[in-house]
């Protein structure tokens, strides 16, 4: 994402912010004009609190990375924020968001981020964002209908029609609450046998530590510590598969399984032409994992003669903030 034209080109008035909040980490990035990434940088998720701390920790993240892009955050023409939870981007409210700390009712994420940053915010949903930048800028630019799967602390949805985002009445593309086994195990939203159940990350590792009470050997948690996180990453995943650590494997196995099961009956309903996994499992583990999810869709797939196509996300793990920063171009 390097431009040529850098140099000759005063795009320093018309820089953005773009904020992918997740339940893990916010990653922040300032863009030019031409969605060139001029500055980023990425911060824990906080795991205590309330919004009030998460909004705090947003701005921290958002003036780290305008420092590296050499400008003050009031200087940004705006800052768009790609959240979880129910967003109104109207009344630049978040509610409800499960997998960040401590927000039960609704917050004005919008009108106090503003304040802290001092630029406009604009509010969008975190998947929703991942998936337009994806169509606007990543693996989806060729196609005209597509499913994006993101594949992360929880599992997230979004579907592409003709160009266009399907939103139904408001929270269509739920993909980690499709059932993948009737009556199974117990989803993170109350309900039995979800995809997220299987495949969250979250759920993985309550499902990892069960395994753990029960006797199994794990190098996922020595991992952890040896990492001074508090819970698995995608990154301390990705090293345990490599280290060849049965239960990991166990997981993802079952999780690939899952994924490829809950997107194939998507498929069977939609019939789109691309499938896109993104999110920070999904990008962590990239093509092989990409392959494997394709060929665990097969044996659901009713038209299994032209299964569609699979893409890792094309940009990658800033493929949310970047999009989060396309919601400022359209009030632009
Ligand atoms: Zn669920």
């Amino acid at each position: 994402m390097i431009s040529a034209e850098r140099e000759t080109t005063d795009t320093t008035t018309d820089m953005r912010g773009g904020i992918d909040l997740g339940g893990t980490k916010i990653q922040a990035v300032v863009v030019d004009a031409a969605h060139d990434v001029r500055g980023e940088a990425k911060q824990p998720t906080p795991t205590a609190g309330g919004p009030a701390d998460v909004a705090a920790a947003i701005a921290a993240t958002l003036r780290e990375a305008a420092d590296a892009a050499g400008v003050e955050t009031s200087a940004l023409h705006g800052v768009g924020v790609g959240s979880p939870g129910e967003i109104d981007a109207a009344s630049g409210t978040v509610g409800q968001a499960r997998n960040l700390p401590g927000w039960e009712g609704t917050f004005p994420l919008a009108d106090e981020l503003a304040r802290q940053v001092g630029a406009p915010v604009r509010l969008g949903n975190d998947v929703q964002v991942a998936i337009e930048a994806e169509v606007a800028l990543g693996a989806g630019r060729e196609y005209g209908s597509l499913l994006g799967v993101f594949w992360g602390t929880g599992i997230g949805g979004a579907i592409v029609l003709d160009r266009r985002s399907w939103l139904g009445r408001g929270i269509a593309g739920e993909l980690g609450h499709v059932v993948v086994v009737q009556d199974g195990r117990r989803c993170p939203c109350g309900r039995l046998g979800c995809l997220e159940a299987y495949a969250g990350r979250s759920s993985m590792e309550a499902r990892a530590r069960e395994l753990v009470a029960q006797g199994r050997t794990t190098v996922l948690f020595e991992l952890m510590e040896e990492k001074q996180r508090t819970r698995l990453t995608s990154g301390i995943w990705a090293r345990a598969l490599k280290q060849g650590d049965a239960l990991a494997h166990q997981l993802v196995d079952e999780a690939v399984e899952a994924i490829g099961t809950g997107v194939a009956s998507a498929i069977n309903l939609l019939d789109v032409e691309a499938v896109i996994v993104g999110g920070g499992l999904g990008v962590r583990l990239g093509e092989p994992y990409r392959d494997r999810i394709a060929a665990a869709m097969l044996p659901h797939l009713f038209n299994d003669d032209s299964p569609p196509a699979v893409h890792v996300a094309g940009l990658g793990d800033l493929g949310g903030a970047l999009g989060a920063a396309l919601l400022v171009e359209e009030t632009a």
